[in-house]
């Protein structure tokens, strides 16, 4: 995608020293990263060791520039990351307010409605995609937590290390386990895209899936390869290595290279050590440029879900007669609120809510996922900084101006039956339907763009007070021969029920 625009100034930017979320984003990286640097350093002075026979030696057969780099590439990385992450919060920022605080009496909902999100449990709607999202999500959880715990262990003095003896054989099978479930949820996910590709994800396959896939493969292979081959090495410098048999899947695959030298097997564990740390690394650049941010924004969305509105009720109209509003519904980026647009940054793809729209389902050119990313492309592409599309990157798509209509069109817009599926269907709590209902009103009271059906109903309600045009005075004109019904004067005080 490439873009013209000038930048956009985010809303309230008046030159004030406010902190703002972003900031907090950036904060949050940067402390991230100086307790990596520190994590490096501290063993370093420290040199605490333990002397069990039975654990595993962090960094083992790794030179020292090795882990030099190691704790200079991830902090800095750590940083960067915080960064590009901030840059996207700034242009949820720029949109107006939207009353979504957390209150005492609405705390329980959203953390049930932020449980749902990261259990999984909307996603499992759909039990198959469900289960293979969750093989991947909860693997990948479960890897990081395995490899958090070695560098906790790592940190401490001798007598505190917890990670040997059963304790750490349970903790090399909770490993491998949580690598198997991981490897398997990829498996499966490249079967899903590539092989049976089912229509919402085959219209909506990008070069950006492979990549992930790719990244979050070669992270579980290389894990497993490095595993085998350090436990090979020692078994090849005459250690007893029988209770790594726990690693059901690194102690095999380390028998099949038995008898190869000591120094291949030191050169080849180092080398799949280095493509494990790459694989990390390639994930931590694509995650905030890529669609795998939804790993933070979905559960940040569904946290945010309850809101004051009731569900189906449109934004309120203000008073036409003491507005001084001089426009109505949405037009352009800064029209929606600051969670329609995190919205557009949360969106999974995923192509559930296409599935449901019976828009769609007859060939209209409405798509609900559509409507979502194509306002998070107008969005991304008038950010100051300018930063990367909800997904994949088109140099066909040109966008000059933060108007949503650069990408979306009316004939879109005014396909929609507000039936609402989409919004019900969302595993992620996305409010697809707000949007559209925001921007036909746009064109509606702004524009008099709307299908010509429309004509007369608009002029019924306007003049009449009803879409069909009925005159106010034939109003009760139905019942005038049911004598069990009294037509009551609308001048006299009421005295009866009514329908
Ligand atoms: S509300 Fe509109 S976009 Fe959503 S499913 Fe219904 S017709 Fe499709
Ligand atoms: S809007 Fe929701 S249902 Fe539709 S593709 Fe995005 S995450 Fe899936």
């Amino acid at each position: 995608m490439s873009t013209d625009a000038e930048p956009v100034e985010p809303s309230g930017g008046n030159g004030t020293s406010r902190v703002r979320p972003h900031h907090l984003a950036i904060g949050l990286g940067i402390a991230f990263a100086v307790g990596t640097a520190v994590s490096g350093i501290l063993p370093l002075i420290l040199d605490w060791h333990s002397d069990s026979a039975i654990q595993r030696e962090v960094f083992e057969n790794v030179p020292g520039p090795l882990q030099l780099a190691f704790y200079t590439i991830i902090p800095v990385l750590l940083v960067w990351g915080a960064f590009a992450f901030a840059a996207r919060m700034r242009n949820w920022e720029r949109g107006s307010p939207a009353p979504r605080r957390t209150t005492r009496k609405n705390a329980s909902r959203r953390l049930r409605d932020f449980r749902a999100g990261v259990y999984m449990r909307t996603l499992l709607r759909d039990s198959a995609a469900g289960l293979m999202h969750s093989m991947i999500y909860f693997g990948f959880l479960v890897l990081l937590g395995v490899t958090t715990v070695l560098e906790i262990d790592h940190q401490l003095p001798e007598d505190l290390k917890f990670l040997h003896g059963r304790t750490y054989q349970a903790y090399a099978m909770v490993g491998d386990a949580a690598g198997l479930v991981f490897l398997g949820g990829i498996g499966w996910a490249i079967l899903r895209r590539y092989v049976q590709r089912p229509y919402r994800i085959r219209i909506k396959s990008k070069p950006e899936h492979a990549v992930i896939l790719g990244v979050f493969g070669a992270i579980g292979l290389t894990g497993f390869g490095a595993e085998a081959f350090r436990i090979a090495l020692r078994t090849a410098e005459g250690d007893s290595m029988d209770f790594e048999r726990w690693s059901f899947v690194g102690y095999p695959l380390s028998t099949l290279v038995d008898g190869w030298s000591e120094s291949t097997l030191t050169s080849v564990h180092q080398w799949w050590w280095i493509g494990h740390v790459v694989a990390f690394v390639a994930f931590l650049v694509i995650l905030p440029i890529t669609m795998l941010r939804h790993m933070f924004t979905s559960p940040l969305n569904m946290y945010l879900r309850d809101k004051e509105r009731p569900k189906g009720a449109m934004k309120p109209m203000p008073n036409l007669m003491e507005t001084e509003l001089e426009s109505f519904g949405a037009s352009v980026v800064e029209d929606f609120t600051w969670k329609q647009l995190l919205d557009t940054d949360a969106c999974t793809m995923c192509g559930r809510c296409t599935s449901v729209c019976p828009a769609h389902a007859t060939g209209k050119s409405l798509d609900p996922r559509e409507i979502v990313l194509k306002a998070g492309e107008v969005m991304a592409a008038t950010g100051d900084p300018v930063v990367s599309p909800p997904i994949g990157t088109d140099a066909e798509i040109t966008v000059s101006a933060n108007s949503l209509f650069e990408r979306i069109t009316s004939e879109e817009l005014w396909a929609c039956t507000s039936c609402k599926a989409c919004d019900e269907i969302c595993p992620v709590d996305i409010e697809i339907l707000d949007k559209i209902l925001d921007m036909r009103r746009y064109l509606a009271l702004m524009e008099s763009d709307f299908p010509t059906e429309l004509g007369n109903a608009y002029r019924g309600m306007e003049n009449q007070g009803n879409p069909w045009g009925m005159n106010q005075g034939e109003r009760g004109d139905w019942a005038k021969d049911l004598d069990f019904v009294d037509i009551v004067d609308p001048g006299t005080p009421l005295e009866a029920e009514y329908l």
